[in-house]
């Protein structure tokens, strides 16, 4: 089974209106570049001008509520941002999880409330430092991934991205026998919740991919694209990211 690749960046708290301007050179990349999806998540106050600047590129929330309205004072529904021109949210970031105290179950919740709204969802795993040198990276992987994922969850709006929390921002990325190996045990897991469905869905890899890595972890089995933080922030730095994953889908 071919699966397109996946290059998503993730502003996190960071972008304004004048960072816009990066949009173009990414855009054009993404045009270049039809073998494969390119997608970029923004702060929610970016969304409409981003979509408006870059119409056929996929811009996305970095988050959504779980709860479709309500009292839940600076939170956004997955109705607003799929109104502002969303196409996809991210749910469950290890600085959600960390930062919001999100659980298993929250982002259960807001994966199938985005869904419900049209929106994909991007869903994040991963387990800390502590966990890893623990020796329970696979366990927590497995149990997140058992967690969160909705139970009509399908390839066609869902992709899970293997983050390793103490990758993220640090420069620091795992072995490509680690990387691999979380990922045939995500796959796996995969195929015990939803069986022969599990072969199109996409998992990313996510945590310090720059230019310079980019080839060698998109090339891993089972590393079906990329999440993408800092390295989005510029085209310069993204779009040879979006190259590399071109390269390999020719
Ligand atoms: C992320 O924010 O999802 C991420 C992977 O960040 P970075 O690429 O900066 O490590």
């Amino acid at each position: 089974m071919t699966r397109r690749k996946l290059i998503a960046g993730n502003w996190k708290m960071n972008g304004s209106l004048a960072a816009l301007a990066e949009l173009d050179g990414i855009a054009a990349a993404a045009a270049a570049a039809p073998g494969i999806d390119v997608a970029v998540a923004v702060p929610a106050t970016l969304i409409a001008p981003a979509h408006a600047r870059a119409p056929n590129l996929a811009i996305g929330a970095e988050d959504v509520h779980q709860d479709d309205d309500g009292a839940h004072t600076g939170c956004v529904s997955a109705g607003m941002v799929r109104e502002a021109g969303a196409a996809f949210t991210i749910v469950g970031h290890s600085e959600r999880r960390s930062d919001q105290h999100e659980t298993s179950h929250d982002v259960y919740l807001k994966a199938a409330t985005a869904h419900r709204h049209g929106l994909k969802v991007i869903l994040c795993v991963g387990e800390t430092q502590q966990e890893r040198d623990a020796g329970r990276a696979a366990h927590i992987v497995r149990a997140q991934t058992e967690e969160s994922l909705p139970d009509d969850a399908h390839g066609d709006w869902l992709t899970v991205a293997y983050e390793p929390c103490w990758a993220i921002g640090t420069g620091r990325t795992p072995t490509m026998d680690e990387i691999a190996a979380i990922h045939a045990i995500i796959r796996a897991k995969l195929q015990q919740m939803i069986g022969d469905g599990a072969s199109d869905m996409r998992i990313l890899y996510g945590g310090s991919a720059n230019p310079a890595n980019a080839a060698e972890i998109l090339a891993l089995e089972n590393v079906d694209g990329a999440l993408v933080g800092g390295a989005s922030l510029t085209a310069d730095k993204f779009v040879p990211i979006i190259q590399a994953a071109k390269a390999l889908s020719a």
